[in-house]
Formats: C-alpha cells, sequence, structure tokens
C-alpha cells in the first residue's frame, strides 16, 4: 500500500521504490557514487567547501572521515535538507547514497526531479558518532556554512526531509506530525520551507510513504504558485 503512491504517478518511480527494498541497492549505490567524478563548484561555493573541509568549529571534526558538504545542481530551485552524514555519507562524502538515498531519488522521481536538478545537503557537514542526534552546539556551530549554501544557491524551496532536520532548521521544537503539509519560512527570510519524513524512516516504515506523497504534493503546487 505505501509504494503504490509512486506506483500511481510513474512505473519507473515504482521499480525504483521496488529496488530499495532489496538487498543489494547499497553495494551498488555504493560503488555507483565511489566512481563518480567530483563535482566542481562555481567559485564562492568552492571557496566555501574549502572552509568546511577544513572546519574544526565542533568536535565532530575529530571523529570524521571526511566533510560532506553537499551536492547537486548550484542553481536548483530546490533545496533538500537532511539532519547529518550517515556511515555511507561519511565514507564516500556525499549526502543521502545508500538505501535512504535510492529512496530519496525514487521521491525526487515522483516529482518530476532529477537528482541533478535539486541541490542536497545537510544541517551538519560532519558525521555524529553512532548516528546520534546532533547537539544544539554542534548545529550552531554548523548552520552558518548552511546558510551561505543557501545565500549562494538561491532555491526556491526547501523540503527538509526528518524530524531533526526540519526542527533545527526552523528553530522549533514541533513533532514532523503536525509539522507536515504546513507551509514554514526560512528563518530571517522569505524562503519557503515544506517538512516531510526522511527516507530512512520510510525504510523502516513503508506505509508512511502515502503520507510522504501527500506532502510531496503539496510542496510541488507551493513550487508552482511561487514560480
Ligand atoms: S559539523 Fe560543521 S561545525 Fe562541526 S566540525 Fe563539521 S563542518 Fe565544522
Amino acid at each position: 500500500m505505501g509504494i503504490d503512491v509512486w506506483i500511481d504517478r510513474d512505473k519507473v518511480v515504482s521499480n525504483v521504490v521496488e529496488e530499495t527494498t532489496t538487498s543489494n541497492i547499497p553495494e551498488q549505490a555504493k560503488s555507483e557514487s565511489v566512481n563518480k567524478p567530483i563535482q566542481v563548484f562555481p567559485e564562492e561555493l568552492a571557496t566555501l567547501k574549502e572552509v568546511v573541509s577544513v572546519c574544526k568549529k565542533c568536535e565532530l571534526h575529530e571523529t570524521r572521515t571526511q566533510t560532506v558538504f553537499g551536492v547537486g545542481n548550484t542553481n536548483a530551485d530546490w533545496l533538500i535538507i537532511g539532519e547529518a552524514p550517515g556511515a555511507d555519507e561519511d565514507k564516500q562524502g556525499e549526502p543521502f547514497v545508500g538505501r535512504a538515498g535510492q529512496l530519496l531519488n525514487s521521491m525526487l522521481l515522483a516529482m518530476g526531479l532529477q537528482r541533478e536538478q535539486v541541490f542536497i545537503a545537510n544541517i551538519l557537514k560532519c558525521r555524529p558518532p553512532d548516528n546520534r542526534d546532533p547537539k544544539p552546539e554542534e548545529v550552531i556551530a554548523c548552520e552558518s556554512y548552511l546558510r551561505q549554501q543557501i545565500e549562494h544557491i538561491k532555491p526556491k524551496i526547501i523540503l527538509a526531509v526528518g524530524r531533526i532536520a526540519a526542527q533545527n532548521l526552523l528553530k522549533v521544537d514541533t513533532p514532523i506530525g503536525k509539522m507536515r503539509g504546513n507551509r514554514y519560512q526560512y528563518p530571517d527570510s522569505e524562503l519557503p520551507v515544506m517538512v516531510t519524513y526522511h527516507p530512512a524512516y520510510l525504510l523502516r516504515s513503508p506505509r508512511e510513504k502515502r503520507k510522504v506523497w501527500e506532502d510531496l504534493k503539496i510542496a510541488m503546487k507551493l513550487y508552482k504558485e511561487i514560480s
């Protein structure tokens, strides 16, 4: 039932989602990502990426393999923001790889977007050990980087995926279930922010895919209104 919402949209989408439920995808995704050329950013973002790559503003620099700056179209209308790198992302230096990344790709595909058309980043650029939640001081230390990314990319809309991303981005403690479907604004701006569940949560709770599809439809409607 959770997959039906994607099947209705596009058979290709359903195939991708089906694949994310099989066990061989993580290794596939891993090897594909490892073999990808490193993205070359415009000068200002490249400089920012360099700064981030040597950042020691919080304790997470001690345990990271590398920073995970973000990836995608630097002129994107859509900015997708997650929580923080996980183990795979820390190894590969790219956000949303592995099964959750595959499912995010299928969510984007259902919206008529290729992964390469959007920009994908996280609240934190370094992996919290054991995938623990980010500490408030880590979010504060890192948030200027995301703000600078937003200033350079100038997206038309942000999609925050997951509770941690949504709450830290918007400085609220509202449960994510109550945030879904509502239009928020990125602090000190008029940039709209919509919220939905994290793909990793959907892998654990596939029935919630229907709710995510509802969220994405609302976000797409808003995007059309503001474009
Ligand atoms: S999480 Fe952000 S603030 Fe902390 S070390 Fe990494 S880049 Fe710097």
